[in-house]
Order: structure tokens, then sequence, then C-alpha cells
């Protein structure tokens, strides 16, 4: 099955040309470097950075800056199509092109706009997320260390940066570094400010790549700020507004997030239905035998309610503003899409495992790497009972 039908869903045909063409894009580019991505470890930095011959850089940043200037629905397809066939990439491609350029493009001023922008629709700068650290993760603000103190002996016009970051995702080739730290750490966490922070600073090092189960193939790392001396004009946002930052766009990431899980979820199943048919066992394939069809039918019911529910809420929150997301219904309703689809995601892809057999247990099939992807859609962005708090807090309001 593959490829859905979009309009059964009620979006549009030239929403299903962008879902096919970056579907055909990735089977054909992407989907062949999988394995060793996965393998080794490896990052195709020179295919991701020419992503833009194919449109597939600058996606949410406007046309008056070299961007796409698509919509949000668009970017949700694009996320899906490429993580059906490489969801590592398709998650690298998350991080910067959605998560860090989204941001930037809502929050900066013109000319930090101007002078950044560019460079992320024409390949030269990666971007990247940098809040959790290793004592602040699902506290992330409250207990968050890193500071960007003004700098009472110049001018008092920089920041001066000490912190360090953890689990940064494509931290170790980023340029820009969407950047969160406590401009003002007695108010906790209403002074937080966020910075477009350029790796390129003195001060600024990698401390360590990280070993991870899944999503291999994008770089994660620690990273440390050490006297990093960065400019105002860097801020994303007003001084102390980080927090109106991080929500501005938290509820349209999390239901994009759960776009790269349906891709996962989908590709799971369209393996398992191919292995069942040419595994044999007791002289017969066994996707002839019903408790396996019975595995192979949860899994695509599982994926019915992923869609269902990812698909709705990607039509509530696709033209948010900013300031109109981060609390309030839609963020309850953002959080459950997120819930549900981290949880069902985890269930079809051991489903997937166990169609597959002893074959499923091995590092190397596909069914496994995406058993081991899957893991992660439970933690990262904040974890299933983060995601519970919200939705507990505004049910109980
Ligand atoms: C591969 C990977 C990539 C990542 N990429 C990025 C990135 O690009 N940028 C970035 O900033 N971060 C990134 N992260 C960090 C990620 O967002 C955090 O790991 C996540 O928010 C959880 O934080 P933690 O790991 O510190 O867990 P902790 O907060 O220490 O949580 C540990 C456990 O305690 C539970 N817990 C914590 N508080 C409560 C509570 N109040 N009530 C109930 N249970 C609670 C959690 O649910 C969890 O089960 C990444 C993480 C990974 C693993």
């Amino acid at each position: 099955m593959t490829q859905p039908n979009l309009a059964n869903y009620g979006f549009t045909d030239e929403q299903q040309q962008v879902y096919d063409m970056v579907y055909r894009f990735s089977r054909d580019e992407l989907h062949p470097l999988c394995a060793k991505m996965d393998r080794e470890d490896w990052f195709p930095e020179e295919r991701f950075r020419t992503l833009h011959e194919v449109g597939l850089l600058g996606t949410s940043i406007p046309e008056a800056y070299g961007g796409q200037g698509l919509g949000f629905l668009e970017q949700c397809f694009i996320a899906e199509a490429m993580s059906y066939w490489n969801p590592t990439f398709g998650a690298g491609w998350l991080g910067t092109d959605s998560i860090c350029a989204h941001n930037i493009v809502r929050n900066a001023s013109e000319d930090l706009k101007q002078e950044i922008l560019p460079g992320f629709c024409d390949g030269s700068i990666i971007g990247a997320l940098g809040m959790t650290e290793p004592g602040a993760g699902s506290d992330a603000l409250g207990s968050m260390a890193t500071t960007a103190i003004r700098d009472g002996n110049g001018d008092g016009d920089d920041y001066i940066i000490n912190g360090r970051k953890m689990f940064i995702t494509m931290g170790p080739v980023a340029q820009i570094i969407l950047l969160y730290a406590k401009t003002d750490p007695e108010k906790g966490s209403r002074g937080v400010s966020a910075f477009a922070f350029d790796t390129r600073t003195d001060g600024f090092k990698v401390a360590q790549v990280l070993d991870k189960m899944g999503w291999r193939g994008i770089p994660t790392a620690e990273l440390v700020f050490d006297d990093c001396r960065v400019p105002a004009s860097r801020l994303v946002g007003p001084e102390n507004g980080g927090v109106g930052v991080l929500m501005s766009g938290l509820n349209m990431e999390r239901v994009m997030m759960c776009f790269h899980m349906i891709g996962v979820a989908q590709r799971a199943l369209d393996i398992s239905l191919e292995y069942a048919a040419q595994r044999k066992q007791f002289g017969q394939a066994i996707a002839n035998f019903q408790l396996v069809q019975g595995i192979l039918a949860d899994m695509y019911t599982d994926i019915q309610s992923m869609r269902a529910l990812s698909y709705q809420l990607a039509k509530e929150v696709h033209d948010l503003k900013v300031g109109g997301g981060g609390r309030g219904e839609i963020h309850m309703r953002s959080s459950a899409c997120m819930l549900h689809a981290g949880r069902t995601l985890m269930k079809v892809v051991d489903n997937g495992v166990q169609v597959h057999g002893g074959t499923g247990y091995i590092l190397e099939s596909e069914i496994n790497q995406l058993y081991r992807i899957g893991k992660l859609m439970e933690i990262g962005a904040g974890t299933n009972q983060i995601r519970q708090i919200i939705i507990a807090q505004e049910l109980l309001k």
C-alpha cells in the first residue's frame, strides 16, 4: 500500500503531489543510504546539504529569503514520505528545516532573518536546537544552568554564554544552534532567552558525539559553551522571551513529529507484509497463518489511528499564529496526538519484529532499525510522562 491516498483525508491534489515527489526521491536517493548510516553511524552530509537542488531545504522559509514558502501541511507530508524511506535522514531534516529554521522565521528580527535564512535554503547552514542539558531534561527551562549574561565591561551589547547542552541532534555539524540560555537566572524559566548561536564562536566545542541505539546516521552530541561572546543582535525574540519562542511553534513541531512516526510505522508494516509473504514455515508462507494475519491487521489498524489523529491535528495547528499555541486545548490535543503516536508506533514496530522472528532481532535487519528508532519517539521532544502531565493539567484546570 505504502503511499496514502490523501484525498481520503480531505487533502488536496497539490499535497498529494508533494508527498509523491518526496516519496520517489527518497526511495531512489535516500533509502540506499540507510544501511550504512545505521551500521557506521555515518552522516551523509553532502547529500543533506544538496537537498536544495530538489527543493527540500528552506521549505518553511518564505521565498523572499530564498526558501520554498511551503505550508505546514506540505512540510508534514515531506516528513512522512522522507521518513518512510530513510527515517534518520527524515529526522535530521525535521531538526534543521522545521524545528530550527521555523522558529527563526517566526521569531527573529528582520535583520537576523536576512542574515541567516538564505543559508538554511542553500544548504550552507545546518541548524540544531539546543535546549536539553546534562541536568535539565524534562525540566528543561526550570533546571537550565546555561547562562547568557550581558557583558558589563564592553558596551553591554554582547552576551557571554557559559554552559553545556546534551543530546543535541546535528550538534557536531550545525552552523546555527537555536540556543536557550538564562539571561536573568533569578527569574527562573521567565529569565530564559533564545539565540541564533553561530558555532564558529570562540569557546564553543563538541564535548562528545554520542553512540545511540537508533537514529544512527545523524550525529547527536554534548556541546560546551565556554565564555562564548554573542552579540545582542543574535537574540531570537525579546530578552527573557525564550518561553514564548519555545511555545510559539511547539504544537506544530510535535504534530509534525507524528508524521515522521507514521512514515516509520507504515514502512514497518510494508516490510512485514513482504517478509510474511516470502518466509515459509510448515511448508507454506507464514502469511497464511491466521495468527500472523492478526498481527498484520493490528499493525494496519494502529497506523490508521495514527493517521486519523495526526492528520486531524495537522489541520488544527497548520496556521497557528505566534502566541496561539503552547497552552489551552490545542496544547492538550497536540500532546495527546504525540502520546498516542509514540506509543502506537512502538506497538507497530514491536509487532513488526514479531513477524520477522529471529531475523527481526538482528541489528542489520531493517525492521530492527525501525524498532530502535521507534523508542526515541516515547522519549524525545517531551517524554510520554511529560505529554501525560500536559494533558492532565489541562483536564484538571
Ligand atoms: C537521540 C536524542 C536526540 C535528542 N535531540 C535533542 C535536541 O536536538 N535538542 C534538545 O534540546 N534535546 C534533545 N534531546 C533531549 C530530549 O528531549 C530529552 O532526552 C527528553 O526531553 C527527556 O529528558 P531526559 O533525557 O533528561 O530525561 P529525564 O527528564 O531525566 O527523565 C527520566 C525519566 O523520568 C521521567 N520524569 C521526569 N520528570 C517527571 C515528572 N515530573 N513526572 C513523571 N515522570 C517524570 C521521564 O518521563 C523519564 O521517564 C534528544 C534526546 C535523544 C535521546
